[in-house]
């Protein structure tokens, strides 16, 4: 596939900012003297502007998740990686999206923010894609299909076969959001990344990683989709302070793993003690930290609990999603008490 073909001509012809340390190639060295960015010369570890490279974390994530740096692009949150692949791809007034709802409900808002018409392929019952659905709707307008696997608010993976075939036949980008991949069953396609030219993977620091407060969110896909995304970012759309916190972090690992196996057991907890209460309906199947339950009257019951102080997300007004409710895995603290609020009711 001609991927250049998709790209807007406006970013096609464009260059991109050139900050001062671009002029500047050789790194941040503390024995010189930078008169070279207006910034503050009184050091106070935040007064210089960030490596806008983000060569450090480039070298450890690339390292992580086995691809090149050159495969790697960081946004403030996945939220903005998601908003630049719309950008770069997408004609205002002109082109299309395609979501398969229910699921993210960013993909809409970045559509609409940027006048792009988002095309609505729902989930069949069962909550698989509709696959054939999507091809025969496409067409040279639907620039990007955002597939989430696992899929908020459902929390199913999508079936592998699915989504390889969704990659190699759908004629535009193809973005897998696994925002929840670290909870799953199933494993990342990042290492599909080499071989299509159209499949970006978007992954997150906010979910298994535990760092939603910092906003990282990760890119990964071959570098020439990374160089367009590269060329209209923000220079400095990650701060010093995420960079330094996340190089931290990451270096915890044993801490990851095993909050991501305590998650994963609670979860099983949650789904036992949620199947014995007679106002619980369904729980859906999940490859994710949080589940879906379908109940007897999700307004009452979200209203009730509530009341008691737990905060759970109500998605009845969503598709294939009436009388559901969407609950994070807390601590096993936190579920303890929640099944005795729920028994209570
Ligand atoms: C939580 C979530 C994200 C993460 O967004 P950030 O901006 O990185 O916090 C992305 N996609 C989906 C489907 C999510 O649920």
């Amino acid at each position: 596939m001609k991927i250049d073909t998709l790209v807007r001509d406006n970013i096609k012809k464009m260059s991109s900012y050139s900050s001062a340390r671009d002029d500047y190639k050789n790194g941040y060295d503390e024995n010189l003297i930078y008169l070279d960015a207006n910034e503050s010369p009184f050091e106070n570890g935040i007064n210089r502007y960030p490596n806008n490279k983000h060569n450090d974390l480039k070298t450890v994530v690339s390292k992580i998740k086995n691809i090149e740096k050159d495969q790697v692009v960081f946004g403030n949150g996945t939220d903005e990686i998601l908003d630049l692949i719309v950008r770069v791809f997408c004609n205002p007034n002109e082109d299309k999206i395609i979501t398969l709802p229910p699921t993210y409900g960013m993909y809409d808002v970045i559509a609409k923010t940027n006048s792009v018409e988002n095309i609505e392929i729902p989930l069949k019952n069962n909550f698989s894609i509709d696959k054939n659905k999507i091809l025969s709707l496409s067409s040279v307008k639907t620039k990007v299909l955002f597939l989430c696997s696992p899929n908020n608010p459902t929390g199913n993976s999508f079936d592998i076969n699915d989504l390889n075939d969704l990659i190699k036949d759908f004629k535009g980008i193809v973005v897998v959001d696994e925002a929840y991949i670290d909870f799953s069953s199933q494993k990342s396609l990042i290492s599909l990344i080499d071989k299509h030219d159209n499949l970006i993977i978007t992954q997150t620091m906010s979910k298994a990683y535990g760092m939603a407060g910092i906003r990282l969110g990760m890119g990964f896909s071959n570098k020439n989709i990374i160089s367009y995304i590269n060329k209209i970012k923000t220079p400095y759309n990650v701060n010093t302070l995420t960079e330094n916190k996340v190089l931290k972090e990451l270096s915890k690992t044993d801490e990851l793993k095993n909050n991501i196996s305590l998650i994963l057991n609670q979860r099983k907890v949650l789904i036992s003690s949620l199947e014995k209460l007679d106002f619980v309906q369904k729980t859906y199947k999940s490859d994710a930290n949080f589940l879906l339950v379908k109940v007897d009257n999700a307004d009452l019951r979200y209203n009730q609990l509530l009341k008691k102080g737990i905060v759970v997300r109500n998605r009845s007004n969503q598709y294939l999603c009436q009388n559901c409710l969407r609950i994070t895995i807390g601590t096993g603290e936190e579920n303890k008490i929640f099944i005795k609020t729920l028994n209570e009711l």
